[in-house]
């Protein structure tokens, strides 16, 4: 009987275990985030005590998770890829269902080949109020929230581009989809979430082709030195 039982154990067991993960295939995406346990946390370039230090974080601030290196924990710290003692943070999991209909999402597929804060200034800004999507030409390019277009033209620095404004939670926002190839929709239409409208390409000042994405919170305001009214997405993406 004793044996038995182990078997049903067993088989219920790798049954939940495959259903679990089939479901997350096609229903959620899970990702990964460390929270901070102590006060002053150093942040730093490397894993190990020689590298620099480039900032300090204190309890119950949270970070992307982006692995581990030794005794080292490596997060997501303004725009890059920095290291903190795995000591003093926590790893927890977050599961989201890619058919959420509020908040913000990511606007295209592709690795962030420029991330949001401080720039070198050799392409004309020392503040890089957005991030960088890279992907070839005619990857599309999705609406981060529900909103409705308050701009769509071909200007300047953005090139081809597309601002949207959206009330997510009582707060407005405006998203800036910049660098297009091509844009399809026009100024005052309500767009849903995740409804396609444009496409990636090299517009304006881009080396390459990519979609430079901003999101303010409130109007849209421009700086090339501060963060002005800008947002890292990274930290609203659900
Ligand atoms: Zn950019």
């Amino acid at each position: 009987m004793k044996r038995l039982l182990t078997t049903m154990t067993m088989t219920a067991l790798v049954v939940s275990g495959f259903a679990t993960t089939s479901a997350s295939k096609v229903e959620a995406a899970t990702t990964y985030k460390v929270k901070v346990t102590a006060d002053g946390l150093r942040v730093r370039t490397g894993p190990s005590t020689a590298y620099k230090i480039v900032g300090s974080v204190n309890t119950g601030q949270t970070f992307n998770y982006l692995g581990v290196s030794g005794s080292w924990t490596k997060i997501s710290y303004g725009g890059a890829s920095r290291y903190v003692s795995s000591t003093y943070v926590k790893k927890y999991s977050t599961t989201t269902s890619s058919k959420a209909t509020t908040g913000f999402s990511r606007p295209a597929s592709g690795p962030i080949t420029q991330g949001y804060g401080a720039a070198s200034g050799v392409y004309g800004y020392t503040f890089h109020n957005g991030i960088d999507i890279g992907a070839p030409t005619g990857t599309p390019v999705y609406a981060s929230a529900a909103g409705k277009v308050i701009t769509s033209r071909y200007y300047g620095a953005y090139g081809n581009h597309v601002m949207m404004t959206h009330t997510v939670n009582g707060i407005q926002y405006t998203t800036v989809y910049a660098h297009l190839n091509s844009r399809s929709v026009s100024v005052g239409q309500t767009i849903a979430k995740g409804s396609k409208i444009g496409t990636i390409g090299a517009t304006g000042n881009a080396f390459g082709a990519h979609l430079h994405f901003e999101m303010h919170r409130g109007p849209y305001v421009y700086s090339g030195t501060s963060a002005a009214n800008s947002v890292n997405p990274l930290n609203y993406f659900n």
